[in-house]
């Protein structure tokens, strides 16, 4: 083999070793990426079950079960009101996460499962508050004696419901991602009063 060959021989495996290095780099990008979708998703799910979400959650818990209304003292309007709120927010800081998530998929790359993941962990519990949020409403109306005005943030819960039922998750009973009174399929509905 002559000098030249030789060289063109050494041009075209520094090519292949430079290429090898660019997949490798890409890789390692990958499982990175990978590994802080699926960090972002348990993220959220923590979000949700924990701290002052779940405090929130357990007095939401007797107003969509319990007897809630005539006789709740003032104090007890206000703390409800306040965890109603507290638990919608989170579900709003949900689903702007899932949409974030859903858009980080790498294009051109296989198709991770971090979206599925979320969608499994937070499915039940977005179920339970497409009625619960509806009877919370009313009973905290009722209560208080004025709408509870929860427009924005409620809408995206709505969105959230909708993506859910789009994937089977949640029941597409829930139309609009609300309680729909009778055919509702909460167990809230189907309680044996005293
Ligand atoms: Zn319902
Ligand atoms: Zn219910």
């Amino acid at each position: 083999m002559g000098t030249d060959e030789w060289s063109a021989l050494a041009g075209v495996s520094s090519t292949l070793l430079a290429l090898a290095a660019v997949a490798v780099a890409l890789l390692a990008f990958r499982s990175e990426h990978q590994r802080a979708r699926f960090e972002g998703a348990r993220s959220l799910h923590h979000d949700l079950t924990t701290g002052e979400v779940a405090a929130a959650r357990k007095i939401m818990g007797s107003l969509h079960y319990g007897d809630f209304g005539s006789t709740s003292s003032p104090a007890d309007v206000s703390q409800a009101l306040t965890s109603y709120f507290t638990v919608l927010w989170c579900f709003e800081r949900i689903e702007a996460g899932r949409t974030a998530l859903a858009r980080g998929v790498i294009r051109g790359l296989r198709k991770d499962n971090a979206v599925d993941y979320f969608d499994t962990l937070v499915a039940w519990h977005a179920t339970e508050y497409a009625c619960g949020f509806a009877v919370a409403r009313r009973k905290l109306a009722e209560a208080s004696a004025q709408e509870i005005s929860d427009g924005d943030s409620a809408s995206g819960f709505g969105r959230l419901i909708l993506a859910l039922q789009s994937r089977g998750l949640v029941d597409r009973a829930y139309r609009q991602g609300t309680c729909p009174g009778a055919g509702c399929p909460c167990t809230c509905h189907h309680q044996s009063r005293p």
